[in-house]
């Protein structure tokens, strides 16, 4: 059965065509949209009865419903977000200088089964539809509303559950919602898209609205590369480069290379020479992650010194670098920790 279309997987354009079908005046319109994303008391004063009735039967609106939270000590909170079938993702609100980020996931689980991350160990379940990765945003922005009424509008980051190109044509539908100026309002230095360097899906980023890309790199490696990440198998670093410069935007702005750094693997001075080789003359920023560990992981975690140590390799080869903070670690919320556990504790209400 064919599911109704969400309220919230529509961009403007979408409803002017759908006022248009109907006979509806688009002199409403923006009563319309205003009512859906900001107050829904304007709709009685100004959106005619009949049109109100027509677009509440034809489409849905439901939001995910938020099951469970978690605070970390550091401000970190992690939803659980349920949807209608049941089925959770999780959705992490994270404090970042003046602002917060959402990291929102855009699948159930994770078809990449990459060795060091705790969601991939729980396969693919589904697809996100657009309206339920938009969705997470705006419960997610409502709790925070509630809790800090004067809080500015998150940024985005897709990086939590599931990889977004593998699902492209609804965080494609999602992006436009965000980015569109009458609903969300989102410039493109507020959204990054996190990819394994899936590259079908790569390609497909001309048609979005331009947005930050960050690729997910971990080793310069193939043979290493393919042994955290096993899509690499299909689509190494080659041709994810090849792809990435192929979009027409990518020489005017940065692009994020993000490195996992695993104690005894990843970290050696061959790898910071490849690193330079492959990045060096290009706009980019290398953000290293040190690992963070999940129950039954192979890897470890390399100590301070350790990360300190590769950071000064790498700048001393001119690369810009970044060291991404561990962010709400004790309530698994971190980076490769996003799996709905049934024992999760320390839950708050
Ligand atoms: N699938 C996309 C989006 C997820 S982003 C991607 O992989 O890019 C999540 C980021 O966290 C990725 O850079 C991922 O490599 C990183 N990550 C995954 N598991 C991790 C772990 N255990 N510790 C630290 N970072 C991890």
């Amino acid at each position: 059965m064919e599911m109704t279309t969400s309220v919230y997987a529509m961009t403007t354009d979408d409803w002017a065509r759908a006022f248009q079908e109907r006979g509806f005046s688009l002199s409403g319109l923006h009563f319309w949209l205003d009512g859906l994303y900001k107050d829904s008391s304007l709709w009685n004063r100004h959106v005619a009865p009949n049109t109100l009735n027509s677009l509440r039967q034809d489409f849905d609106f439901d939001l995910p419903r938020i099951s469970k939270f978690l605070k970390s000590e550091d401000g970190t909170v992690k939803f659980q977000m349920q949807f209608k079938d049941q089925l959770e993702v999780e959705t992490v609100l994270i404090p970042f200088h003046k602002r917060y980020s959402i990291c929102l996931s855009t699948q159930v689980g994770c078809a990449m089964n990459c060795s060091f991350c705790y969601t991939g160990t729980q396969g693919l379940k589904r697809h996100l539809k657009a309206g339920e990765i938009v969705g997470q945003y705006l419960k997610a922005y409502e709790w925070l509303l509630q809790n800090e009424p004067k809080a500015l509008k998150p940024n985005i980051v897709f990086m939590g559950q599931g990889e977004p190109l593998h699902n492209v044509e609804e965080v494609k539908k999602a992006i436009e919602v965000f980015n569109d100026t009458k609903l969300i309002g989102l410039g493109r230095r507020q959204m990054t898209l996190s990819t394994v360097g899936f590259v079908p899906g790569i390609a497909q980023l001309k048609k979005f609205p331009k947005i930050n890309l960050a690729l997910s790199l971990h080793s310069p490696f193939d043979h290493e590369r393919s042994h955290l990440i096993p899509v690499n198998l299909k689509y190494p670093i080659k041709d994810v480069m090849q792809a990435f410069d192929e979009l027409p935007y990518i020489k005017s702005s940065f692009m994020t290379f993000e490195y996992l750094m695993i104690q005894d693997f990843n970290m050696k001075d061959d790898h910071a020479v490849a690193l330079e080789a492959l990045i060096s003359g290009r706009k980019a920023v290398i953000n290293l992650i040190p690992f963070n560990p999940f129950p039954g992981s192979e890897w470890k975690r390399p100590t301070e010194t350790e990360v300190e140590d590769f950071r000064q390799k790498l700048v001393a080869k001119k690369l810009r670098v970044m060291v991404r903070s561990t962010k709400g670690d004790d309530i698994l919320a971190a980076c490769g920790q996003l799996k709905i556990d049934q024992q999760a504790r320390n839950y708050v209400r």
